[in-house]
């Protein structure tokens, strides 16, 4: 394309809340068969909110969220501030922790006084050789109905389950529905438990689900899907997405997200908005056609 129409892209793509960083980005979207979308922040808003507590093996439900606010204190992800923040309305006052650990992609752990506390997904159970089985069916309907359950254990013994629900954003039905419209398939990809992550694309209408992904292995997804032949968007916003925005063939990144996401992106939706990305694809087909 001419220096001047991939100008005036620019422009009405700012406009339209939709910031490309070069001429490729505008050159090659139209070309895009398939969108790889994290969930967390992307499909979803992000700031989860504390929907559930239950307490096992002789705990009050009281307890495990103290405990389990106690430790999330020390944790910067939106599940932490979720479960911070449900403590805090339901008037349970977080205590002292010690020796916090995160576990990318699995949890956290740490000590609330004499206590040893685990908190997270089952891989950072099974990590911690803690028997969780007693918990898991009533997670595992949590996380059928869309939400987040995280394990609660204290000194090597399950203790309960905290639950999370963070909702889908008001303009992503219909950005999902215009992308179908368009010839596009979608796929989700996330850190989360592969039950969630079913619950929420099937009430989204997703084509596929990619879950249970370490953050490290994100871009290794993108990946495997290029070598398919498929050519790749990937929208995400976080630190961890970095890579594979990198590594696909256009980067997408949330305005409201990481700067770590925008710098690795083409493209940036300055709301979040996923219905920029059909916007865009448009003035790429737009651009494309006025040089031929
Ligand atoms: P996503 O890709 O959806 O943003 P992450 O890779 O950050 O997910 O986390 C994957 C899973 O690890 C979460 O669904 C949760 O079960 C667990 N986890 C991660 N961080 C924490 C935390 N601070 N507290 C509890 N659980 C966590
Ligand atoms: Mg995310």
């Amino acid at each position: 394309a001419t220096p001047m129409s991939i100008m005036v892209a620019s422009g009405k793509g700012a406009s339209l809340g939709v910031l490309f960083k070069n001429a490729e980005a505008i050159q090659t979207l139209r070309r895009v068969d398939t969108l790889i979308v994290d969930k967390t922040g992307t499909l979803t808003e992000g700031r989860p909110r504390l929907q559930d507590v239950v307490a096992a093996g002789g705990f009050e439900e009281e307890q495990v969220l103290r405990l389990a606010a106690t430790l999330e204190r020390g944790s910067e992800h939106p599940l932490a501030a979720a479960i911070v923040q449900g403590a805090e309305e339901r008037g349970v006052s977080p205590e002292r922790y010690t020796d916090f650990e995160s576990v990318t992609g699995k949890g956290v752990k740490g000590r609330v006084g004499a206590q040893a506390v685990a908190l997270g997904n089952r891989a950072l159970m099974e990590a911690e050789g803690i028997e969780a089985a007693a918990l898991a069916q009533r997670a595992e309907s949590l996380r059928a109905e869309g939400k987040t359950a995280m394990f609660v254990a204290v000194d090597g013994r399950p203790a309960g389950l905290v639950a999370v629900a963070d909702p889908v954003k008001e303009t992503t039905p219909e950005a999902i529905d215009a992308l179908h419209e368009d010839g596009i398939r979608i796929v989700m990809l996330t850190g989360d438990s592969q039950t969630t992550a079913q619950a929420v694309a099937r009430r989204l209408g997703i084509d596929e689900v990619i879950a249970e992904v370490l953050p490290e292995q994100k871009a290794e997804k993108v990946k495997a899907l290029q070598a398919e032949g498929r050519f790749v968007a990937m929208a995400g916003d976080g630190i961890n997405d970095a890579p594979a925005l990198a590594q696909a063939q256009v980067g997408i990144a949330m305005g409201t997200g990481t700067d770590v996401a925008m710098e690795s992106a083409g493209v940036t939706l300055v709301k979040g908005d996923l219905r920029g990305i059909v916007r865009a694809r448009r003035l790429s087909r737009a651009t494309m056609r006025n040089i031929k």
